[in-house]
């Protein structure tokens, strides 16, 4: 009796110290799982290239942090940030477009960020003078010609593309995406209003069809013949020379690059960038994510997998970049691509730029 009674204090003694030690051990676990929970960068991109993935796991191995993407155009991003206010899961945002980093600075949707490492990584013209955007890329929009039917020296500036010998000859895309919003609020900048509306109306004149489709798709219906020239972005080609349909590769053979207006103000550029946002969850994660897509590894990544310019002077030079050649850029603040988005979108519906 005196025994089991023993054996029953200590097995109530066990069970205590287990209780005790379970306890202990789930606050741990809990307090790990939070920090786990803690490693992630929540993305919200306009970004909607594939290679985009392949840099985001490069971040994810080197550091632990995830990262969890959004893809949405940046005026749904934007307007999704605005709607979520200070609950807004979001970290960072990401646009194809300087005009509309500025649109989210001004709304209030983005928060200053002082860092050494991104000031060094990025040349002061490609970030925001306060901190509240980062560019990670620029884009050459660029006069994409037929070898076999234009001449370069036929070329010269964007102005020049209303000529009536470009009459049926000329396509871009829609102008209900940032590309061509951007190169117009650029000649509003430049030129004033009535001025780019002349040159919106007279590119409509000299349409070879309606806009329709990507660049990528300008590029194909000029090696088919469909037009002479079009207005697209180099990278684009870059990715037709580098696919896996030999088409693709053929017709991207099939045209030449020309960049307008180098005796003048320089070709329209624009950038992809990034900003952290006003209520980011998770802000130091954000800032390293930042630094890592403007260093050297990932400004290689952006130039040699998606062809576009890496802001980074450090990062390696990639052989099509190259043989493109080098060009005079327009040094416009990328803030008054912001600025004149909207008389930009206007002067397109005047004129019937669809
Ligand atoms: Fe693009």
């Amino acid at each position: 009796m005196k025994n089991i009674r023993k054996y029953f204090l200590a097995g109530l003694a066990m069970a205590a110290l287990t209780t005790a030690c379970s306890t202990k051990k789930q606050e741990q676990k809990e307090t790990a799982n939070e920090e786990k929970k803690d490693q992630v960068v929540n993305v919200y991109t306009h970004r909607h290239y594939a290679s985009d993935q392949q840099l985001f796991d490069t971040f994810t191995k080197e550091t632990g942090i995830k990262v969890n993407v959004v893809n949405a155009s940046a005026d749904e991003l934007i307007h999704k940030l605005e709607m979520e206010g200070d609950k807004s899961p979001a970290d960072v945002l990401i646009t194809v477009d300087g005009g509309r980093l500025y649109r989210a600075k001004e709304k209030g949707l983005l928060k200053a960020i002082s860092s050494e490492k991104l000031n060094e990584q990025i040349p002061a013209h490609y970030r925001d003078k306060d901190g509240y955007w980062f560019g990670l890329t620029y884009r050459a929009r660029v006069i994409a010609y037929a070898k076999d039917r234009v001449k370069p020296e036929e070329l010269s500036t964007y102005e020049d593309l209303t000529n009536s010998k470009w009459r049926k000859r000329l396509i871009t895309r829609s102008s209900s995406q940032e590309y061509n919003q951007a190169l117009l609020a650029s000649i509003i900048e430049h030129s004033g209003e009535e001025k780019a509306k002349e040159w919106a109306r007279g590119i409509v004149e000299n349409f070879a069809r309606d806009p329709k489709g990507g660049d990528r798709d300008q590029i194909k219906a000029v090696a088919a013949g469909v037009a002479d020239i079009a207005i697209v972005n180099t990278y684009y080609l870059g990715k037709l020379l580098n696919s896996k349909s030999p088409e693709e590769v053929k017709a991207g053979q099939s045209v030449g690059v020309f960049f307008p207006n180098q005796e003048d103000r320089g070709t329209h550029v624009n950038i992809s960038g990034i900003g952290v946002t006003a209520h980011a969850p998770h802000e130091e994660n954000a800032v390293r994510f930042i630094e890592f897509l403007s260093g050297v590894e990932a400004q290689n990544m952006f130039a040699g997998v998606n062809f576009e310019y890496p802001v980074n002077p450090k990062a390696d030079h990639v052989d099509l970049l190259d043989s493109w050649g080098s060009f005079k850029t327009d040094p416009i603040d990328f803030d008054a691509l912001g600025k004149h988005n909207q008389e930009a979108v206007m002067i397109f519906d005047e004129v019937g730029w669809k």
